[in-house]
């Protein structure tokens, strides 16, 4: 989003030996970033350093039915699913342009069009800032949900994520992960699904639907999809007939939940368009904020999304939540 201050150092550590020798004697305040796509600082100087887990390096094993890589958290997502794109490897090509490096990945449980990082993921290495030892994590471990992990909660964070392990099919899927995929397909008269069919897909998709942010600063979804009770969803379906909702296939909900798209709300409270603050919603599409204004700052981004959230609660009595990392010095 182009906010933030300064801070004093920047510290690129590039093995697993760089990240234990640095955190065994330094005790600075710190603030990892890697690509810094889901991030909004604010402002002011942060008396701390700037970390980046840069260990880089895929090795591949093979196995009869599928592949398993093992990822270096310094890598760039998109370069990996191209790379298994390329090895005609399933079960992260749906997630094709997402920005930032793939040691982010597990953070929020990144994902898009049906697939997430929680579909692929064996286990990750991590340093635990806790003991000072790195550990192995197995996918139940990292307790993924939608758009959540153990990394993200700020309970049970504590770890620094080194490599990722992750199994990739050798067969195509079988229909296409997500709606939008599947009219682009018909559309397109297209009826092939590899990995590269439907990465070309995606790539489509998300160029007419998502701002460029190196043209305009935006930190893709600005909000995430409120998850919401059967009760709420009925109330609102009586008053809304058309609104859109998917049933939330999230492991870890024990009753019945539903998703609705946080988008399609702040369309409905007529805010598609809307600006303010050197800030705007993003006309094509809804739930991406974009910067509009170079001067404008972290206080102003924080007003402009209260008037969205404000708008939306009075309307729909829906709370939205902001989906990226805020970094409040
Ligand atoms: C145009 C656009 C489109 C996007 N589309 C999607 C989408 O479709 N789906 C989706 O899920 N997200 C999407 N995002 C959000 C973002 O790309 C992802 O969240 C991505 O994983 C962030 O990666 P990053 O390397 O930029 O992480 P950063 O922004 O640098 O960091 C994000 C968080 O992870 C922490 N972190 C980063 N690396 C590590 C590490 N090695 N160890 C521990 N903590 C770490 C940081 O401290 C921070 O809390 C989009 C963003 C943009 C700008």
């Amino acid at each position: 989003m182009k906010l933030g201050g300064e801070a004093n150092k920047l510290i690129i550590l590039e093995s697993e030996k760089e990240v234990e020798k640095f955190f065994k004697t330094n005790k600075d305040p710190f603030i990892v970033i890697s690509g810094g796509s889901n991030l909004l600082i604010d402002d002011k100087y942060f008396n701390g350093n700037i970390i980046k887990i840069d260990i880089k390096g895929i090795t591949k094993t093979d196995h009869k039915e599928y592949t398993v890589l093992e990822i270096g958290a310094g890598e760039v997502l998109d370069k990996v699913i191209n790379y298994s794109v390329n090895l005609n490897l399933s079960g992260i090509e749906a997630m094709s342009k997402i920005p930032g490096l793939i040691g982010a990945t597990p953070i929020q449980n990144v994902g898009a069009y049906g697939q997430d990082i929680s579909q692929v993921l064996i286990s990750l290495k991590a340093y635990d800032l806790s003991t000072n030892k790195i550990v192995e994590l197995s996918n139940k471990d990292c307790e993924f949900s939608y758009r959540q992990s153990i990394f993200k909660n700020p309970k049970t964070r504590k770890h620094l994520i080194l490599s990722l392990k992750i199994k990739l099919s050798k067969k195509p899927l079988k229909s296409a992960p997500y709606k939008a995929i599947e009219d682009y397909l018909k559309r397109n008269q297209i009826e092939d699904l590899s990995p590269l069919s439907i990465r070309e897909a995606v790539s489509k998709i998300r160029e007419e639907k998502l701002p460029d942010p190196l043209k305009m600063p935006n930190v893709g979804s600005f909000y995430k999809n409120p998850i919401v009770s059967e009760a709420t969803l009925n109330r609102l379906l009586s008053r809304y007939e058309n609104m859109p909702y998917f049933e939330d296939s999230s492991k870890n909900s024990k009753t019945k939940k539903y998703k609705l798209a946080a988008g399609w709300l702040i369309d409905q409270a007529g805010l598609k368009g809307y600006s303010r603050y050197g800030f705007m919603i993003y006309p094509k599409n809804a739930l991406v904020i974009t910067k509009i204004k170079d001067s404008t700052n972290f206080c102003d981004l924080m007003k402009f999304s209260k008037i969205i959230t404000k708008k939306v609660k009075d309307q729909f009595g829906i709370e939205l939540k902001i989906e990226p990392e805020i970094f409040n010095i």
